[in-house]
């Protein structure tokens, strides 16, 4: 018999009001590795109701000792970091270097958060006017919540709670019921932290629990990570009950090759964006446009790299490529390998062959399909999996005009040597993140994470500076003396 998972409300394990569950799986497997409760409103009331309690202490709490606790936290990370890579691998299938290496990602977020005395400044001028002065300080907004989706199990959920937290809030977190296991280690070791109870609470579920967040009148505030129409829906229901809310929603990533790009440096880096951690990143590389006469050597050198890839299970040494995250997952990518072909587009390698020979598991080779047109659907949809389209044009204008069709807009890469190609691009191409001569350009915690149009809901991004404003709200004090 599977454990079912228990909700951690106020530093302890409570089971939810509600008994209806599901299944998580380890998607190489397809092993039950426990069941997480489908929690209802009554389960998120009992949490927002406990961070309500916790935020009057925690609020006031001086923000140096905040970010001692933090600064513990950290350390226990560091200590425990092979054991979250294995419990990430374990319930998303990504390699474990993959998982090792969004570990890392998310202990910056610790570390940034750690800054919280400096963050956390106000501001001030003596003289407004003649004996008059002005000064801004900064406070925390009360009970957030964090909706967070599955293919970064710690590095998302990382994004929201430490720095919410060091801003003195106190947090709700529903992590994604496809990977619920890693987010409960994160509140024990937070609690071994030292951080007292009820500061971070989570509620295990779906739906209704996000239903439950977006309707409390407690929760100030929303951090949401996950696809298009549901970051769509949580920004319009969330701010439409009167809360602060940031949406980070689905990608499209276009990546330009131009003809004097460096050709084993870009083969390297677009196979493992567009493959590594089986295509299941926001940051992943979906669509090459390869520019002028680089096409035909580029997608030979592609295919061969693809052939190259190892499949399995992410726990064993030297796999590059997991499954996908659940058997309806992998069903919709190989609709979509076969929509490719009647759309048109060639299919160049097809991953359907690997999916049989992996074994158990939602396994999907790399797939490549060439003479992709912009319009069809596999150029369009975020297929969210190991499948590359290559788009042909002629020209870095036309390559742009491409990538800059696409309703998303995370990010976008250029591999070239020109410096002129490069400040085309940056200045003329639509999106937040941009990478040039490198596949995945995330940026890391101090930074932004700044998509753009149908790729973000709200106007405050996760992370940095953002973050900080996004937890935060000012007061204004003109004093006269
Ligand atoms: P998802 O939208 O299915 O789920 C995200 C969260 O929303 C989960 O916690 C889930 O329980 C909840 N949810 C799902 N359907 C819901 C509904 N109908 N009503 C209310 N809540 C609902 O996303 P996913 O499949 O877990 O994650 C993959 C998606 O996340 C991809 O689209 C990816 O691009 C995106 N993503 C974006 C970023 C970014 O920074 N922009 C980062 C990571 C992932």
């Amino acid at each position: 018999m599977s454990k079912v998972l228990n909700n951690w409300i106020g530093g302890n394990w409570v089971p939810s009001a509600s008994a209806a569950h599901e299944n998580v799986y380890n998607p190489a497997t397809e092993e039950v590795l426990a069941l997480v409760p489908l929690s209802t409103k009554v389960d998120v009331d009992l949490a927002v109701r406990t961070a309500k309690e916790a935020f009057g202490a925690w609020s006031r709490t001086p923000v140096p000792r905040r970010a001692r606790i933090l600064f513990k936290y950290q350390q226990l990370l560091v200590d425990n970091w092979e054991a979250l890579a294995r419990l990430v691998t374990l319930e998303n299938g990504k390699s474990y270097s993959e998982a090792y290496g969004e570990v890392q990602r998310g202990i910056e977020c610790v570390e940034f958060a750690a800054g919280a005395p400096t963050l956390m400044m106000g501001k001030q001028l003596p003289d407004i006017a003649s004996n008059l002065e002005s000064g801004m300080y900064r406070y925390p907004v009360g009970v957030v919540a964090g909706i967070t989706p599955f293919n970064f199990p710690m590095m998302v959920p990382c994004w929201m709670f430490p720095l919410a937290i060091a801003c003195g809030n106190t947090f709700v977190m529903k992590p994604s019921e496809r990977t619920p296991l890693l987010a409960n280690r994160l509140a024990e070791l937070f609690k071994e932290a030292g951080l007292p109870d009820g500061v971070l609470n989570i509620v295990h579920g779906a739906h209704d629990v996000v239903n439950g967040i977006l309707e409390h009148p407690d929760v100030t505030a929303v951090s949401f990570v996950g696809s298009q129409p549901v970051a769509e829906y949580v920004y319009k229901t969330a701010s439409a009950n009167g809360k602060r809310v940031q949406a980070l929603a689905g990608a499209k990533n276009h990546s330009i090759v131009m003809p004097d790009a460096d050709l084993e440096l870009t083969v390297k880096e677009i196979v493992n964006a567009a493959f590594g951690s089986a295509g299941e990143r926001c940051m992943a590389c979906s669509v090459v446009v390869a520019v002028g006469d680089v096409a035909d050597t580029l997608v030979n050198k592609l295919v061969e790299a693809a052939d190259r890839i190892t499949i399995g299970n992410g726990m064993e040494e030297g796999i590059f490529l997991g499954p996908v995250i659940r058997g309806p997952h992998k069903e919709r990518t190989l609709k979509y390998i076969e929509l490719g072909e009647k759309e048109g587009a060639l299919l160049v390698r097809d991953g359907r062959k690997d999916a049989a020979t992996a074994g158990e598991g939602y396994f999907v080779g790399p797939t490549l399909f060439d003479d992709v047109q912009c319009g069809m659907k596999i150029w369009e949809d975020e297929i969210f999996a190991p499948v590359l389209s290559i788009v042909r044009v002629q020209t870095l204008d036309e390559a742009i005009e491409a990538a800059n069709r696409s309703d998303f807009a995370n990010g976008a890469c250029l591999f070239t040597k020109s410096g002129a190609n490069v400040r085309q691009f940056r200045e003329t191409i639509d999106a937040g993140m941009l990478g040039v001569n490198l596949g995945v350009p995330a940026p890391m915690a101090f930074f932004p994470f700044s998509g753009w149009k149908k790729s973000f809901y709200g106007d405050l991004h996760a992370n940095g500076s953002d973050g900080v404003e996004f937890y935060t709200r000012k007061k204004m004090i003109t004093t006269r003396w």
